[in-house]
């Protein structure tokens, strides 16, 4: 069963690249941030990884990119091609919901859709202010919560 094998392959490669962290929040991978759009495997053995930039600009996209050619690397018998792929744009909405949980437990608030109720990633009220719209990178937004006083990155929504 070839067909069978090609896709357990696919599979493979995709848990590989889970293990890809994203160099700026090393607790959620490439794959769940959803910059690993696609793997595609090409009639002539090889695969496309088809990856798509975060925010436009990013000083991690190159990064990211180099991190996953490594992982790629390290199975020698495999022929692969990154694609970047702007369109369709990423988006916070490509974050899996594995990611958003694992970005809340790292103490980073995940996007929200509307942007208006921010919740505090360590006691979830959303009686918190809006202290910088660029905290530790220009991806995220620094907020303080009013009930623990303690800031916080939000992950910010486009
Ligand atoms: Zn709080």
């Amino acid at each position: 069963m070839a067909e069978t094998r090609e896709i357990d392959r696919i599979a493979d490669l995709w848990a590989l690249l889970d293990g890809v962290p994203d160099p700026e929040i090393p607790v959620i991978s490439v794959v769940d941030l959803g910059i690993v759009r696609d793997i595609r495997e090409q009639p002539d053995g090889s695969v496309t990884v088809i990856i798509t930039p975060t925010y436009t600009g990013c000083p991690a996209t190159l990064l990211i990119e180099q991190m996953i050619r490594e992982a790629l690397e390290s199975d020698a018998s495999l022929r692969f091609t990154i694609r970047t792929e702007l369109s369709p744009a990423w988006t916070t909405d490509w974050i899996s919901e594995k990611g958003k949980q694992a970005l809340k437990e790292y103490g980073i608030a995940p996007p929200q859709p509307g942007e208006r109720d921010v919740p505090c990633p360590r006691c979830g009220t959303t009686d918190v202010e809006c202290i910088s719209q660029f905290g530790s990178t220009p991806c995220k937004a620094l907020y303080k919560c009013r009930q623990c006083l303690e800031p916080f990155d939000h992950f910010k929504c486009i």
